[in-house]
């Protein structure tokens, strides 16, 4: 087994998680097996508990772990599965070391950073990727900070008892460009390798992230200094296009094949092709189209992280560029004439969230699109509002809500699920990960999915009231997908209605660049169709 692993240098959101996405996409287009794990220094126990404006979304892999969004990069650009083992935080680290001090299997001893809790977090990357080749290790935050350095500390141990052809360390790091100097500056890198240094971590590779390319003159000095042979020095320069760039582009840069070379693995010839096709359909497409996001983080795009991408992949699917005009939920709320907002949008997308904040413009946006006969796409709790828009606004039940936003609503055709109702604990509590969902025959749910049954990912504490389900669904409601075990509506759609739909789970998490998710993909034809219908 092969590991590799992945520092950041100089400032944080250098695209780290794509770098190693992207690494591994290579190492998989050569043939090889990899396994992707981030670690994060923060002492939460998982992201699941902090607010996406500070965080970015927070991803949910199939077995239910609330993960950082870098692990969506990685199953998006590798085919790997990921679970609670490829993810770690510092949290973890110490609620695991504290409960074995406290069951006695130190006993006697002081228990300590080094080696309690290194030794854990070593046993983490030892413990992984039982069937891939090479596992690839990220370390969030940034060379330097404090909460890290138990993390670079495992890391250096682990290299010395893996021995040099088996460890390789790879820093990403910035080469800011100086504006008013007109020239790029390489001290920051230099800085940021030294405190690896320090710490005993010469990195093998630096891939440096730059606005303009580094000139060969740079390419020698950044060797020099940071002492990496300079072909190992890789230019990443910002992507213009997409990120789906950066495979090809890191390839170009002979990145995987660096890498290969110093692992010793076999360096079989790469098949590129599949990423080459993704840029051509992107960077050409032959279609544009205008949908609105109805958002509640309006200048946090990591917030949607996920429901970005998976709208980006059907925009690859069907020829078009889809452009995501973000519309205030808020703003909503207030206005007189919503046609204003929803000029030149052929579709409504309503992402999942939490809280009142923004509902009653939501709720007036999904009614827009009924009305209009606009395709529209509510996911989790873009479901919920279209259930609530329609009890008020079909079945005349002028205050129907979720218990979520008014716990004492007279008409609650959104309550909190049965086994929710004693939860008191806030972390990993709420129904997550991956369940069943039969679909019901001659629904739009099914001509998408082409498919009888399907799994995909919860995070939810609120489910639709099944008390209401014969009225809605004698009112033109077709509850098109149900989990089996418990009959609780996953998807519900509107029957004289060209593309109305709404689902209880999250469907971006299993979107990907060369198989978008057939709900998404579907919802962009239906745009396409709309668009072209009012032309
Ligand atoms: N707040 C809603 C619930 O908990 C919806 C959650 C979501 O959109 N992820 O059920």
């Amino acid at each position: 087994m092969k590991y590799i692993f992945i520092t950041g240098g100089v400032v944080s959101s250098l695209g780290k998680g794509l770098t190693s996405g992207s690494l591994g996409a290579l190492l998989e287009c050569r043939g090889l097996r990899v396994c992707m794990q981030k670690f994060d220094p923060y002492l939460n126990i998982d992201p699941g508990t902090m607010n996406p404006s500070q965080h970015g979304e927070v991803y949910v892999l199939s077995d239910g772990s609330e993960t950082d969004l870098d692990l969506g990069h990685y199953e998006r650009f590798t085919s790997s599965e990921l679970s609670k083992r490829n993810t770690l935080t510092s949290g973890q680290i110490y609620a695991s070391v504290l409960q074995k001090e406290r069951n006695g299997d130190y006993l006697g001893k002081t228990v300590q950073v080094i080696p309690h809790v290194t030794n854990e977090i070593k046993e983490r990357i030892y413990g992984s990727g039982e069937d891939a080749d090479v596992v690839i290790t990220e370390i969030g935050g940034t060379t330097g900070d404090i909460e890290g350095l138990p993390f670079l500390e495992a890391l250096r141990q682990l290299a010395l008892e893996l021995g040099h052809e088996n460890a390789l360390f790879i820093h990403v790091t910035l080469i800011p460009f100086l504006r008013a100097a007109g020239e790029l500056k390489t001290k920051p890198t230099q800085q940021s390798v030294a405190k690896l240094r320090e710490i005993g971590i010469q990195p093998d590779i630096i891939v440096c992230r730059t606005e303009i390319p580094i000139s060969d003159d740079m390419r020698q000095k950044i060797s020099l200094f940071c002492n990496v042979p300079v072909t190992s020095v890789i230019e990443e320069l910002d992507l213009k296009v997409s990120i789906y760039e950066l495979p090809y582009l890191l390839h170009s840069e002979k990145l995987d094949e660096i890498v290969c070379q110093k692992l010793q693995l076999p360096l079989h010839e790469s098949n590129i092709a599949p990423w080459e096709t993704i840029v051509e359909k992107i960077k050409f497409p032959k279609k544009t189209c205008t949908i609105g996001l109805i958002a509640k983080y309006l200048d946090v795009k990591d917030a949607y992280k996920s429901v970005y991408e998976a709208i980006a992949h059907s925009g690859i699917q069907n020829d078009c560029k889809v452009i995501v005009e973000v519309i205030d939920a808020e703003e909503l709320e207030l206005a007189d004439d919503l046609g204003e907002f929803f000029e030149g949008i052929s579709g409504i997308l309503l992402p999942g969230g939490f809280g009142i904040r923004g509902v009653e413009g939501k709720i007036r946006a999904a009614q827009f699109a009924r009305e209009h006969h606009i395709p529209y796409f509510g996911i989790c709790l873009g479901m919920q509002i279209a259930a609530i828009e329609f009890a008020r606004n079909v079945l005349g039940y002028t205050d129907a809500n979720s218990t979520e936003m008014v716990p004492e609503t007279t008409y609650p055709v959104i309550r909190m699920m049965f086994d929710q109702r004693h939860v008191t604990q806030k972390g990993g509590t709420m129904r997550l990960g991956s369940y069943p969902c039969k679909l019901i025959e001659n629904t739009k749910a099914i001509a998408a999915y082409q498919a009888n049954y399907v799994n995909e990912r919860h995070r939810h504490r609120y489910e639709f009231n099944n008390d209401y389900r014969d009225e809605f669904e004698s009112h033109g409601v077709v509850f098109s997908g149900i989990n089996p075990e418990h009959n609780l509506v996953e998807i519900l759609e509107l029957r004289d209605h060209p593309w109305f739909v709404g689902v209880q789970f999250h469907p971006e998490f299993q979107s990907k660049p060369r198989r978008a998710h057939p709900l998404f993909a579907d919802f962009i034809a239906h745009v396409l169709e709309y668009q072209s219908s009012r032309a």
